[in-house]
């Protein structure tokens, strides 16, 4: 397959191409164009024009559109599944059930389009107001540039144009290079659903060239941005005034309370710490259990795991798979290595077998090893223990970053306690901090990023409040 660049709803023959490999057999699957800088601009031009036309759309037939978007998707689950599966190395039943989560991002990106908010301004609340009668509109941005990354080409992609499309903008979307084809197809169903030329254009090429200059370039009015802490800082300061959403990484942490049942929940934190070979910003890493049941629970996941399926992404038995490239591979596993020779201990796992990094536990870490304080971004998780409470927020804090903690505790004081005083986005009660529901306002503190997502919080960060104010 040889793509083009999307612009304006016509594909367009790029100067020059760039390949795209299946990072699970290394074979080539597709070129994709290799945007210069002039194509980007182009991109951006595309968008512009069609800011008025965007605008212009009812919001109800702005919801018609996103809504036959997620139903050719239903058409299509199996072919969106295997693309992710194929460019992803993401096991296929991992990769299902993310076109079902794109699917309702698109449905909730419909609904809303439907309930834009709009605000009444008790305007005789001070002085001088009493004859005034005033209320907030809100108005798309104009164009919103998203760049995403590799680890869910659809759904982070759907939560980027779903919200900015529903609230009247148009797009430039720049995937990621490892996983462009996903976000192509997506821009084909836009075409097939009727949206109009220009509002969704995709563009391919290096991360940085495309990156920079549609984050440098003016007439872009947002930036919405998934990716490494590194890329945000990135972007944060080539970004001028322009509005930015940044959702980054993190070493989520999940505590275990004493009065746990352990069986359970360690069902839920293999799952969490492993699904999609632990590539996802909220993947479970620091594991938090009361001392006393710290033995049991390293045997429940150590089995587990042992459950678990290594093999290729297509394959209907995989439960994992390879990382995205075998320098991460090499990373990971280096960071592990360092982590054991410096006194940490393997539960299980630490090996490459055909290329796969077997799904890890390590206890008796530090709070400086890599495999604890960055964030891994694979199969990797590591389990400590507290006594009190207080040490178990404590550790959770311990973090530069702050996206989901997940707190398992029957305890109301506990549970408060922790809701109350963990830094993050969010505190999840009896749940792993990898629990998303694509409705749910998304995104982190400290150097997680800044901005929500969630369809109805992005479009707050994608619209402007216009306040029209009557004197009568
Ligand atoms: P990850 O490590 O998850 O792949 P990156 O931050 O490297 O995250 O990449 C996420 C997205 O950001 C990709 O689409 C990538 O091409 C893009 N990107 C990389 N560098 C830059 C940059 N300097 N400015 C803007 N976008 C960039």
């Amino acid at each position: 397959m040889k793509y083009s660049l999307f612009l304006a709803g016509n594909w367009q023959e790029p100067k020059q191409s760039m390949p795209v490999y299946s990072p699970y057999s290394g074979e080539w699957i597709a070129d994709v164009p290799d945007a210069d800088e002039e194509e980007t601009a182009a991109a951006v031009d595309a968008a512009c024009q069609a800011e008025k036309t965007a605008a212009s759309i009812p919001a109800h037939e702005r919801a018609d559109i996103l809504l036959k978007v997620a139903n050719l998707i239903e058409e299509n689950r199996e072919t969106c599944a295997r693309l992710i599966a194929l460019e992803a190395a993401k096991p296929i039943k991992t990769a299902r059930k993310e076109v079902a989560r794109t699917i309702m991002t698109y449905r909730f990106s419909s609904e809303e389009a439907r309930r834009m908010p709009t605000e009444f301004i008790n305007m005789d609340a001070a002085p001088g107001g009493e004859d005034k009668t005033a209320y907030v509109l809100r108005k798309p941005v104009g164009t919103v540039g998203a760049i995403t990354p590799f680890n869910f080409p659809m759904n982070l992609v759907a939560h980027k144009i779903g919200p900015a499309i529903a609230s009247g903008n148009c797009v430039v979307l720049k995937p990621a290079e490892q996983t462009p084809l996903s976000a192509f197809f997506i821009a084909e169903l836009f075409s097939k659903a009727g949206a109009p030329e220009g509002i969704l254009n995709v563009i391919t090429g290096d991360g940085k060239l495309v990156g920079r200059k549609m984050v440098e370039d003016e007439r872009v009015n947002m930036i919405t941005f998934t990716g490494s802490k590194q890329t945000g800082l990135d972007i944060r300061s080539r970004a001028g005034l322009k509005n930015v959403t940044l959702e980054l990484g993190s070493n989520a942490a999940a505590v275990i309370g004493e009065d746990t049942d352990i069986e359970r929940a360690a069902e839920k934190l293999t799952a969490g710490a492993f699904a999609y070979q632990g590539q996802l910003c909220i993947s479970v890493q620091r594991i938090f259990v009361h001392k006393s049941k710290s033995r049991e629970l390293q045997r429940a996941m150590k089995k587990n795991v042992e459950t678990y399926t290594p093999g290729s992404p297509l394959d209907e038995a995989a439960d994992f798979s390879k990382l995205i490239s075998p320098q991460e591979t090499t990373r990971v596993k280096a960071w592990i290595d360092q982590a054991v020779k410096e006194g940490a201990k393997l539960i299980t796992g630490g090996e490459v077998e055909d290329g796969i990094l077997q799904l890890t536990l390590l206890t008796e870490t530090e709070r400086s090893m890599n495999v604890r304080c960055e964030e891994v971004f694979g199969p990797v998780a590591v389990i400590e223990t507290f006594e009190t409470w207080e040490e178990a927020v404590s550790l959770v804090n311990d973090s530069k970053y702050g996206l989901q903690t997940g707190v398992f505790t029957n305890r109301l004081d506990e549970a408060l306690q922790a809701a109350r005083s963990i830094e993050s986005g969010s505190v999840l009660i009896n749940e792993i901090p990898s629990f998303r529901l694509d409705h749910m306002p998304y995104g982190g503190v400290k150097d997680s990023g800044n901005g929500r997502e969630g369809v109805k919080y992005a479009i707050d960060e994608m619209t402007e409040r216009k306040l029209i104010s009557i004197q009568a």
